[in-house]
């Protein structure tokens, strides 16, 4: 298994503007008490990776409750919508059309250059190396279509593509290579055998991620590559800020994971898990700003050493520590289907 450290690979909420999603935070917690008022047919799940039922309670987010499994440390919402109800939210809520028409705008040079561009590089790349004749691609994931253009356009071998994701046809239409498919998770193996499946940021959100896997292994050919990224629980981020973490908000963050949980449910012989990297560039810079916004708060000590008393190199260093031991936020995997 390959850990690549001191990459640039970052996550939606690093390269968007501070004001903006200020705003976004706001509406979303204001949709969440008007839209889901009722909540009588909600839908219970196990942890999201080692799938016991152990769990202790962890904190509040914006009415939703959290806890942390106590066997694999992974952080989820035990209660919560269905993914009929989810698929409204993101295709129909205040929320989801702020983010759609104010967010990736404000963002749209900064995300292609920073983000985008270089997943598309690691996708190709890994394709090249790993499943060199791979052909169908099945993506499920949230505002991709920027990122399957670049795969059609730069890749030298031609790709057949479905984006399936659930608001793929907010996006952009069907053509030439990129079949426009928004697709319940239940029928992703309907589309065909694929060679890879790309779940950008589609684990966190998942309504049910055993249900979301399961699927994700029915569609993919024996061989064929998942590329996933998540936000995890086990970073140093979310782990110092715990409740306070800006990184955990529903729904799009309903399932946090911990790299052990991941690297349980991917585990041999079904699976090899090819990549794992922690790539967050953010984590120490989050927590040093959280310190600063409340000094007087009761930070462990360790946590002011290394931070709040370190200068800007040793902040650095630190990143690079952290990337090293996948102990960042952020994660992306590239696992291949075995059998
Ligand atoms: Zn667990």
């Amino acid at each position: 298994m390959k850990t690549i450290v001191s990459i640039q690979d970052i996550s939606e909420f690093d390269i968007k503007p501070q004001a903006e999603i200020n705003q976004w935070r706001q509406i979303v917690e204001k949709e969440i008490t008007q839209r889901w008022k009722n909540r009588s047919d909600w839908i219970q799940i196990l942890c999201p990776t080692c799938s016991q039922n152990n769990p202790v309670p962890a904190f509040d987010c914006y009415s939703i409750s959290y806890v942390e499994c106590s066997a694999c440390g992974s952080l989820y919402a035990p209660s919560r919508p269905g993914e009929a109800e989810l698929w409204s939210w993101y295709r129909d809520s205040k929320p989801s059309h702020f983010w759609r028409e104010k967010m990736l705008s404000a963002s749209d040079s900064a995300r292609l250059e920073k983000m985008i561009r270089p997943r598309a590089n690691w996708i190709l790349d890994c394709i090249a190396e790993y499943n060199p004749s791979a052909r169908f691609v099945i993506d499920i994931s949230p505002h991709s279509r920027a990122l399957l253009d670049l795969l059609v356009d730069e890749n030298p071998k031609p790709l057949e593509i479905i984006a399936a994701g659930v608001t793929a046809d907010f996006e952009g239409c069907t053509m030439d290579r990129i079949k426009v498919q928004p697709t319940l998770t239940a029928d992703l193996p309907l589309l065909g055998s694929a060679d890879v499946v790309i779940a950008i940021d589609s684990f966190n959100r998942a309504a049910d991620p055993h249900i979301l896997l399961g699927a994700v292994d029915k569609t993919l050919a024996p061989g064929g590559l998942v590329f996933i990224t998540a936000t995890v629980a086990s970073g140093f981020e979310i782990q110092s800020l715990w409740e306070k973490s800006p990184s955990i908000i529903p729904p799009d963050k309903l399932n946090l994971p911990t790299v052990e949980g991941l690297k349980q449910y991917f585990a041999e012989p079904n699976w090899e898990i090819l990549e794992l990297s922690t790539p967050g560039m953010l984590d120490v810079e989050m927590v040093y700003r959280a310190i600063q916004a409340e000094p007087d708060e009761h930070w462990p000590r360790v946590i002011r050493g290394l931070v709040q008393h370190a200068d800007a190199d040793g902040r650095t260093s630190l990143v690079e520590l952290l990337q090293s031991q996948h102990l960042t936020s952020f994660a992306r995997l590239v696992i291949k289907k075995k059998n």
